[in-house]
């Protein structure tokens, strides 16, 4: 097998035929000998059925079936478990990600490049989607360990080796762009601009997003944690400088004590950074707790053509 697609899809039954049409153009056109695996998210809707017919007119489209909603990440590291081709394909099922750009993923790879992640030039959703989106990477950018490439999505083309690598990394909390980066290998990215979504609302909640943002930062950043400490070093300077001042008065001047708001002020400042402060710790002590656990990342309930 030469490439692998995974395309994971959850309640996507508007789509998936408009999807296939101009996946099956271009995967005709590119030629070499291709496999698509459509990762099934446990949709409620006619995906499933949908792309079993697929699967019975034409055999390189694949499938499996999650047993209950795990998730986009985890959807696509089940996937990946499946792949066999030499080169893996990361794209949504949404026609966000426009299967025309293939080819030139393809092309990159044979160029020796062994992962080819995509840059969105410019996006569709709303302003306040778009800053939340600009926000996170900017972030990423500053408080990440690894350098992962601004607005570098799942839309992606990986080497076999590159694979193998994520597919190695056992932590249940996936966050595939920052696992990819950190991988290394000869990287390159190429830019396309993002369409809005075919048909149908998104699947991803805003919740789940912000979710997966955390998981991003957190996973692959100690700032949080860092953070924390700098936030308490500073608040304890000030108010050490606030003791020596409320010593002085009460040594020195004649003053009434007259501390009732400062007190106030400053137990709600300080209980505010306390509460803060274990928030952040209680972050990664929950992620250590899903590591120790160990429990499968997903669970399959149906393989078709696999
Ligand atoms: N998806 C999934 N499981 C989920 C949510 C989404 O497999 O729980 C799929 C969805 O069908 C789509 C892709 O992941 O193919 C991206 O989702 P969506 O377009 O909703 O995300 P967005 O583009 O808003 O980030
Ligand atoms: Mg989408």
């Amino acid at each position: 097998m030469k490439y692998s697609v995974i395309i994971p899809v959850y309640n996507e039954e508007a789509i998936i035929p408009e999807l296939h049409r101009r996946l099956k153009l271009t995967l005709d056109t590119i030629g070499m000998e291709a496999e698509v695996i459509f990762v099934d998210d446990n949709s409620t809707d006619q995906t499933f059925s949908i792309i079993e017919s697929l699967h019975k007119t034409d055999q390189r489209f694949k499938i499996i079936r999650l047993a209950r909603n795990f998730g986009h990440q985890v959807a696509i590291t089940a996937g990946m478990e499946f792949t066999s081709g030499e080169a893996v394909i990361l794209m949504d099922g949404d026609l966000q990600d426009p299967p025309e750009l293939l080819p030139s993923l393809l092309a990159k790879w044979t160029e020796g490049y062994q992962v080819v992640y995509t840059i969105k030039k410019s996006r569709k959703e709303n302003v306040l989607k778009r800053f939340a989106f600009a926000s996170f990477y900017k972030m990423m950018h500053i408080f990440s360990s690894i350098s992962i490439p601004m607005e570098a999505g799942n839309f992606s083309l990986m080497d076999r080796k590159v694979v193998d690598v994520i597919r190695s990394m056992p932590e249940r909390n996936r966050y595939i762009s920052g696992m990819r980066a950190w991988a290394g290998f000869k990287q390159t990215g190429i830019e396309f601009d993002r369409e809005a979504r075919f048909a149908g609302k998104p699947k991803m909640s805003i919740k789940k997003l912000v979710d997966l943002a955390l998981d991003g930062l957190i996973s692959f950043s100690n700032a949080p944690l860092r953070l924390a400490i700098y936030v308490g070093l500073v608040v304890a300077a000030i108010s050490f400088i606030g003791g020596l001042y409320v010593i002085y008065e009460k040594l020195f001047t004649d003053k009434a004590i007259l501390g009732w708001t400062s007190t106030i002020v400053a137990i709600t400042f300080i209980g505010s950074m306390v509460l803060l402060t274990l928030g952040v710790i209680g972050e990664y002590i929950g992620r250590i707790y899903d590591e120790v656990k160990q429990r499968p990342i997903y669970v399959v309930k149906d393989k078709i053509g696999l």
